[in-house]
């Protein structure tokens, strides 16, 4: 499965946020595959309105939607890469994360330290991503002296990694990123090198109560870094979200009308740490169940099917393939396949978003 690592000075609302999250995954637990897996990782479900409506269509007793794992990964503080706070340890969890949701403090409150003072979400966001780039870069520099040894040996492989890993040193000695110097075509590799300045980054504005719909000065201005960087954003009231999830489904909305919501912030972290993570949706709808599974943009049909199982990658033969569009207009399977619209594809197949698909296969 694929993680979004929950990051951010203390005292910043993470847990508030993690909790939330969590809590509202196992009020829905009936419905909603869900578990603990430690006490600072959670999976919850990913909100998809398609889910119900093929359902209905389907006639499906069950719906089952996808999830992500969560990870709040506490004990960031300035100075972290010299082992301040918990130091190396809690870096190591972020190496192992896809993506990072980097918490902001946007919200004022004389009750609540916050560890640099006052409330500037721009400096937390450069001391986080600073401690960041300077382990990122400790680690680069400590393993290409190895590997310039090999280089020098004709140690091609090693070579190769040297070229790769010069370029990002540069950029992070320059106090950037390494995201802003992947070279065309080497995504996968940098992946590979588990750089956390590598990975791609959603701000998660935590507002007061009263800005949740609007968001606040301070969001303003994260919004504007962000767009900058091309780096993604929500506002969200942890605080808010921390009673939101205390409430039943139909309590829920009703609270989040009154406070001027079209939906939970919660949910909209959930669906954009989907989209950071390049993920998309294909569906499996049948009278037992409506489900939606996870893959990467660009995965073919018999690596879609092993999603499901193992052996249906092994014994793929074709699959049959509607666009939820196509099924929903065509109230259905019966409908799509009169129409046309059920279409037959082999192994080359990338599937789509949205696809319905019924695979055929050996065993
Ligand atoms: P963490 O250290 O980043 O995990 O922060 P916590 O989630 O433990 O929150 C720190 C404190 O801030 C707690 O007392 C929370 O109740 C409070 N807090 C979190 N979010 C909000 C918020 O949106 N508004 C206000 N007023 N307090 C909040």
């Amino acid at each position: 499965g694929f993680n979004c690592g929950i990051v951010g000075l203390p005292n910043v609302g993470k847990s508030t946020l993690f909790n939330a999250l969590t809590e509202t995954a196992s009020a829905q637990a009936a419905n909603y595959p869900f578990c603990t897996i430690e006490p600072n990782v959670g999976r919850v479900a990913v909100p998809d309105a398609r889910l119900a409506e093929l359902a209905r269509i389907g006639r499906s007793q069950k719906i089952l939607p996808t999830s992500l794992e969560f990870v709040d990964i506490a004990g960031l503080v300035r100075g972290a890469s010299r082992g301040e706070g918990l130091g190396n340890q809690f870096l190591a969890n972020i190496r192992e994360v896809d993506a990072i949701i980097h918490v902001l403090r946007c919200f004022e409150d004389d009750d609540i330290t916050h560890v640099e003072g006052g409330v500037d979400p721009i400096r937390d966001a450069e001391i986080i991503e600073t401690e960041l780039m300077l382990a990122d870069l400790e680690s680069l520099e400590k393993r290409i002296v190895a590997l310039q040894k090999k280089a020098r040996g004709n140690d091609r492989e090693a070579a190769a990694q040297v070229e790769l890993m010069e370029p990002l040193i540069e950029a992070l000695r320059e106090g950037k990123p390494a995201r802003e110097a992947i070279p065309e075509g080497q995504e996968e590799a940098v992946r590979r090198l588990q750089l956390m300045t590598s990975k791609p980054v959603l701000y998660v504005c935590n507002v007061d109560e009263g800005s949740a719909a609007t968001g606040n000065a301070f969001s303003e201005r994260v919004r504007a870094r962000a767009e900058q960087e091309g780096a993604a954003m929500v506002v969200v009231s942890a605080a808010i979200e921390a009673e939101v999830s205390q409430l039943g489904a139909e309590d829920r909305v009703e609270f989040l009308e009154g406070l001027g919501l079209k939906d939970s912030g919660l949910d909209r972290v959930i669906a954009a740490g989907y989209r950071l993570l390049g993920l998309n949706t294909y569906f499996t709808v049948g009278p037992k169940e409506t489900r939606a599974w996870t893959i990467t943009e660009g995965t073919k049909a018999p690596q879609a099917a092993a999603v499901i199982h193992n052996d249906f990658e092994r014994g793929f033969i074709a699959c049959e393939t509607i666009a939820y569009d196509d099924y929903i207009a065509c109230n259905g399977e019966a409908g799509a396949r009169e129409a046309g619209k059920l279409r037959i594809e082999g192994r080359d197949y990338v599937v789509q978003d949205g696809d319905v698909l019924l695979f055929r296969f050996n065993v």
